[in-house]
């Protein structure tokens, strides 16, 4: 019997598989599976829906377009059909973003070997406007800076860095130049040395770093590389990048206390922007009152 015909999911334009991320860094797309689909089918997610209709016996099979089926298993956390859809990435970064991506252990990682290899003179140097000041106030301990440093501060801090990456990169240089081993000498330079790896990781996976990465709280170079490879799952995969974004990304999650105030504010009439969430027997912190303001303006609009 003659094989169905097939596209190749892959068959883009190279940019749209390829995006530069910060000064020297870049996701790749190297491949995915399925990679061959039968004409006709949605995409690579048909892979996601096939495993999904197992679940049903011949006979009492529901008729189910595709596009429903997959936005149905996402919106009710149907997860495992998604792990169907799996990806293979190459990605160049600053030591500090990897640092963060390796806490992703459902994926595998690949790096390439400072013990083994020279590293190369490529060192991340900030753009100014990601020259940020470290927040105070509640956001004290927030993980990301929050107001941009005025232009000309910032050029001169993103100079100040570029000098320490060189006079670092000098000493390795030196002590490789005096036969002392790659793997002590590389203990000088600084986590804006970048770095390469291939990545594995599968969709609902990849659902789930997006989520954590591409989130305002995630660090900004990180979030820059998330942010890559949703435009490249866009192409590739789209009807399950618009159920992510329906069903997980545009989403917000409300506590209890949110929920009550809610219910509160409709019950008295009061507009939803002043309803402020109260738990007596558990006072609301500082940054809890903050992430409700966060997810009122989302919600409905205006200053947070
Ligand atoms: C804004 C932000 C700030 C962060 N700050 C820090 C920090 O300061 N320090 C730090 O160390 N990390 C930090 N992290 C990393 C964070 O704690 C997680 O390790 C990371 O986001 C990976 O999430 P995950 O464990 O859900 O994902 P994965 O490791 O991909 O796991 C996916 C899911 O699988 C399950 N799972 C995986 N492994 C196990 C296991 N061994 N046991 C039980 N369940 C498992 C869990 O349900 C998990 O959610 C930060 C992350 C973000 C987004």
């Amino acid at each position: 019997m003659e094989a169905p015909a097939s596209r190749d999911v892959l068959a883009i334009a190279p940019d749209d598989r390829h995006k530069p991320v910060l000064n020297h860094g870049f996701v790749e797309l190297c491949d995915m599976m399925p990679r061959f689909v039968a004409l006709g089918r949605i995409g690579a997610e048909a892979a996601i829906v096939d495993a999904a209709r197992v679940s049903y016996g011949e006979g009492t099979r529901r008729v189910s377009s595709d596009r429903t089926l997959l936005r149905y298993l996402l919106r009710h956390q149907h997860t495992t059909p998604f792990e169907q859809v799996n990806f293979v990435w190459r990605v160049k970064a600053p030591i500090f973003v990897q640092r963060q991506w390796r806490t992703h252990r459902t994926s595998s990682f690949n790096e390439e070997s400072a013990r083994y290899s020279v590293v190369r003179d490529e060192g991340y140097v900030p753009a100014a406007a990601e020259v940020k000041a470290q927040a105070t106030g509640v956001l004290a301990s927030a993980q990301s800076g929050s107001e941009p440093l005025e232009h000309a501060a910032a050029v001169a801090v993103a100079e100040k860095i570029n000098e320490a990456r060189d006079a670092a990169y000098s000493t390795y240089a030196d002590l490789l130049a005096c036969s002392v081993s790659r793997e002590v000498a590389r203990t000088v330079l600084p986590l804006g040395m970048y770095t390469t790896f291939f990545w594995k990781i599968d969709l609902w996976n990849l659902f789930h770093f997006l989520r954590l990465r591409m989130n305002p709280r995630a660090q900004e170079q990180t979030r820059a590389y998330a942010k890559a490879i949703y435009a490249i799952l866009q192409k590739v995969v789209p009807e399950a990048m618009s159920a992510f974004d329906d069903y997980i990304y545009g989403t917000v999650t409300l506590t209890r206390p949110e929920v009550e105030a809610i219910r509160a504010a409709a019950v008295s009439g009061a507009p939803l922007m002043t309803a402020e969430p109260v738990s007596e027997e558990n006072p609301l912190s500082c940054r809890e009152r903050e992430e409700w303001h966060e997810k009122r303006a989302y919600l409905y609009g205006g200053e947070v």
